[in-house]
């Protein structure tokens, strides 16, 4: 019988995670193609790795041609056109005939959307930016330093408070924190909602290191002459490094393919299938109610695989979606803290189990990354 030829759009977290699944539990019955149009994968948290100077962007790029899986083939091309009715996709190089097509194309900056941002800002959520910013910090002497969202959905919600709290340690060890003032401005109230507990810690460790949260606010452009920052509900803050999350949108070729409902993929957020038959979306290019980070993406592409084997096999149970993530939260001082969060319940967003900033979990966080490396590219384990 022929193979069922699954073909996944992005290679990110959960590309990654889909292919490692299906080629684990169903070499034999699928062909997997994997596309992406960069030849490296990189953790979204190692940009903040790079931008504090712990590690190069040589270092934390994970080359895709370490990817040697039963049934999967790894292709670098840009994707240019989606048919998700013929399951048909255009690339830079070529085309592809799909039984199953699952876009996994991820969330694409957007920082010239903002006015000023380019000239007047720096933005750390994509490596290059993460990389210049490795040269503009160590000059930084003093100052106002501004971390703002331009606007929601934005991966990592947590990831502007690791930002102030990592800027924090920083400075101290370079001795200007003194001479600094650091302020966050954020979409969300509070730095991560569905878990008090993991708010509270973070709101703590701003107060006790002099670090501003202006919560349920967002940053609608900068003045590149009078170096302020104006916010979407009124009022300025004047800074002298502005560090920002751009306004995140779906690929450009999402537009075209009719896949796009407000701009991101409609998926049941239960199955994350799209409304077109054998069509799939996960990880932050879809529309399901959690939010944009790696986690979310594995745990969605769980899922997924589920049910494509589910389909081969002729049916059986899958166990829908709930939005479990498990997130790791850098504090400073390479201490970590870690929540459970679950999205899709019954009453909403639940938070589950948090554990306190402590170098134990800061090794765990290692041990996590280092589990996808040996998963998804055959690295070696890290040692004990
Ligand atoms: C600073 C920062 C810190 C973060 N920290 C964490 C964290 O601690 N924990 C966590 O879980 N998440 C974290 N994240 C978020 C996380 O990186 C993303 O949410 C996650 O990578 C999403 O996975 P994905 O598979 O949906 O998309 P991605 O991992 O972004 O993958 C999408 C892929 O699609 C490819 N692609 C896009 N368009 C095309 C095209 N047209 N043709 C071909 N290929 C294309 C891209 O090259 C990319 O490789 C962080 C992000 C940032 C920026």
């Amino acid at each position: 019988m022929a193979k069922l030829r699954v073909v996944i759009l992005g290679a990110g977290f959960g590309g990654l995670e889909l292919a490692t699944r299906l080629s684990l539990a169903a070499a034999d019955d699928v062909e997997v193609t994997l596309i992406d149009r960069s030849d490296a994968f990189t953790f979204g948290f190692s940009k903040l790795d790079v931008m504090f100077g712990r590690s190069s962007a040589d270092e934390v790029r994970v080359p895709y041609r370490e990817i040697e899986k039963p049934s999967v083939t790894f292709r670098q091309e840009l994707v240019t056109a989606i048919d998700p009715v013929a399951k048909r996709v255009v690339t830079d190089s070529g085309s592809y005939q799909a039984d199953v097509l699952v876009v996994a194309l991820g969330a694409d900056l957007d920082p010239a959307a903002t006015a000023g941002l380019v000239e007047a800002g720096h933005e750390f959520y994509s490596l290059d930016g993460a990389t210049r910013l490795a040269s503009v910090l160590p000059s930084f002497e003093s100052g106002r330093v501004v971390i703002g969202v331009m606007g929601t959905p934005f991966k990592c919600p947590p990831a502007p408070s690791e930002t102030a709290l990592m800027l924090h340690d920083y400075l101290v060890r370079r001795g200007r924190r003194e001479a600094t003032e650091i302020t966050v401005v954020s979409p969300l109230g509070v730095p991560v909602p569905p878990s008090p507990a993991t708010s509270d810690a973070i709101l703590g460790a701003f107060a006790e290191r002099g670090i501003t949260y202006l919560g349920g606010q967002t940053v609608a452009g900068l003045d590149p002459g009078r170096r302020t920052a104006s916010l979407h509900g009124g009022g300025e803050l004047d800074f002298d490094l502005f560090l920002g999350v751009p306004l995140h949108r779906a690929p450009r070729v999402i537009e075209a393919s009719g896949l796009a409902e407000h701009g991101w993929v409609a998926v049941d957020p239960r199955t994350l299938a799209t409304p077109f038959p054998d069509v799939y979306a996960l990880g932050d290019v879809a529309n399901a109610p959690v939010p944009r980070a790696g986690v979310f993406a594995e745990t969605a592409a769980r899922v997924v695989a589920e049910e494509i084997i589910s389909g081969l096999r002729g049916g059986g149970q899958v166990r829908p979606y709930d939005g479990y993530g498990l997130c790791y939260i850098e504090f400073g001082t390479e201490q970590v803290a870690r929540v459970e969060v679950t999205f899709i319940t019954a009453s909403g967003p639940r938070g589950g189990p948090f554990t306190p900033p402590s170098d134990a979990v800061a090794r765990e966080k290692d041990e996590f990354a280092a589990s996808r490396l040996q998963r998804w590219f055959g690295r070696a384990p890290a040692p004990v």
